[in-house]
């Protein structure tokens, strides 16, 4: 091999899991020869706009059995190596490198600073610290094996060689072809950890209305399956947001792709309260709040705008007095309440995190080391796998946790 040219691992990606394991090779294994190669100018850009921009690292979840429910791909390859390298090790592994994780009310982690840029900085500054190389502007356009391990070819017939290769080249096209040429099957990538687009107009004027939980009950095409997610939602301009549509929009991914994100949700905007238990609340208010106007007066904590809507809805006229509510009136208004039936006519975006839901074919990898199962010397790490997680840290988790296996086997490997 060339020695200038050569390189004992090469990673392929610029991204957090290609940073995390070039950084865990040569930390383990002082002295490797690990070079980065980046297509674009800059590295780390998703960490930079991640989280709005303040980069949600992880999440403060440290059992893995209950961690794995959160990936709708990869839930169960993930237990062991979260066994090993999960929320914990995270957490200190940063604390090593020098930035705190701080945990919010709903189990979010940021850095301290609530800006990724100190995720950017200890990145980098680990990766220089532990001699590994960085070459950007480099895009890796073809891969080939070799006796000794494999050859890259880069732009204007420029190549290098490297005994081992980790691809953590994210959900790219090009990333995902290189694993095919080396003989990887592929699942179709399609969005993931979106919101929806509602049909129904009346939402429109409710949009910036938030709940702390609702249920909500998503049935797609004529797939007998369903999907329930609890949680906060909020109504947006255009449809319907929040962690319980998002998580939604996770786990139904294929299925909304393969439907053109037409579907049907059904929202209990009481949360987990029964339709018994609100038609009672109901009822008792029809007692209590007798004489009183039906928009002036309700047992919820909905705002006086949102409970209108629900009355127009249920097509009960606001300046009914409460006594007058006929039975009629009472079981569609415990409908529109527990069961409103709402129709998802498209996708809409969420700005503060996006996942790709498919990628390489999690079947054909060796989750105790990353390795494929197929091409002796080629790893794996990231999104560029067929694993993805809901909303929350759970994505960068996947990265971190198959970047520092795979930095463990490969420094291991090298001796
Ligand atoms: C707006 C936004 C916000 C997000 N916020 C969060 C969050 O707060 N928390 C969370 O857990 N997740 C978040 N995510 C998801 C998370 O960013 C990704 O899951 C994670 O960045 C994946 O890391 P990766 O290294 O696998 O891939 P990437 O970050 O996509 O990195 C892959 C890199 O490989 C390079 N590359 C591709 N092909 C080649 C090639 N052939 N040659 C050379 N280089 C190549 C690309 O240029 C890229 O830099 C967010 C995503 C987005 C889009």
């Amino acid at each position: 091999m060339d020695t200038k040219l050569s390189y004992d691992v090469a990673v392929i990606g610029g991204g957090a899991a290609g940073f995390f394991a070039a950084i865990a090779i040569a930390e383990a294994r002082a002295g490797t020869r690990v070079v980065i190669l980046e297509a674009s100018p800059r590295v780390l850009t998703k960490v930079k706009v991640s989280g709005g921009g303040r980069c949600n690292v992880t999440h403060h979840l440290f059992e893995p059995k209950e961690f794995i429910k959160r990936y709708p791909r990869g839930e169960k390859e993930l237990l062991g190596p979260f066994h090993r390298f999960g929320a914990q090790q995270t957490i200190a592994w940063f604390a090593a490198h020098g930035v705190t994780l701080k945990a919010e009310a709903d189990g979010r982690m940021f850095p301290d600073t609530n800006s990724s840029q100190t995720i950017i900085d200890a990145l980098q500054e680990a990766q220089r610290a532990a001699g590994v190389e960085l070459r950007c502007r480099t895009l890796v356009q073809s891969i080939a094996r070799t006796s000794e391990g494999f050859r890259l070819n880069l732009r204007q017939d420029d190549s290098l060689e490297a005994r081992y290769v980790v691809l953590a080249t994210g959900s790219m096209s090009q990333g995902l072809e290189l694993a095919k040429s080396l003989g990887h099957e592929l699942v179709a990538p399609v969005p993931s950890l979106f919101t929806f687009e509602i049909e129904e107009s009346f939402l429109k004027e409710l949009a910036g209305q938030s709940f702390a939980q609702i249920n909500a009950q998503l049935r797609v095409g004529s797939a007998k399956k369903s999907w329930m997610q609890s949680g906060p939602a909020l109504i947006t301009h255009w449809g319907m947001s929040g962690p319980a549509i998002l998580r939604l929009s996770a786990f139904a991914a294929r299925e909304l792709a393969e439907q053109d994100y037409k579907a049907e949700l059904t929202v209990n905007w009481c949360g987990e309260s029964k339709g018994d238990e609100v038609r009672s609340l109901l009822v008792q208010s029809k007692h209590d709040s007798a004489k009183k106007n039906m928009s002036n007066e309700h047992p919820f904590a909905f705002s006086k705008r949102f409970w209108e809507a629900l009355l127009a809805y249920a097509q009960i006229p606001g300046d009914k007095v409460w006594a007058q509510l006929n039975n009629k009136e009472l079981q569609a208004l415990v409908e529109a309440l527990t069961a409103m039936k709402l129709s998802v006519c498209g996708k809409g975006v969420f700005k503060e995190e996006f996942v790709t839901a498919g990628g390489i074919q999690r079947q054909d990898v060796d989750f105790r080391s990353m390795e494929s199962r197929l091409c002796s010397g080629l790893y794996f790490a990231g999104e560029v796998l067929d694993i993805d997680g809901v909303t929350g840290g759970f994505n960068f988790q996947n990265a971190w946790t198959g970047a520092w296996l795979a930095g463990q086997h490969l420094a291991e490997r090298l001796g």
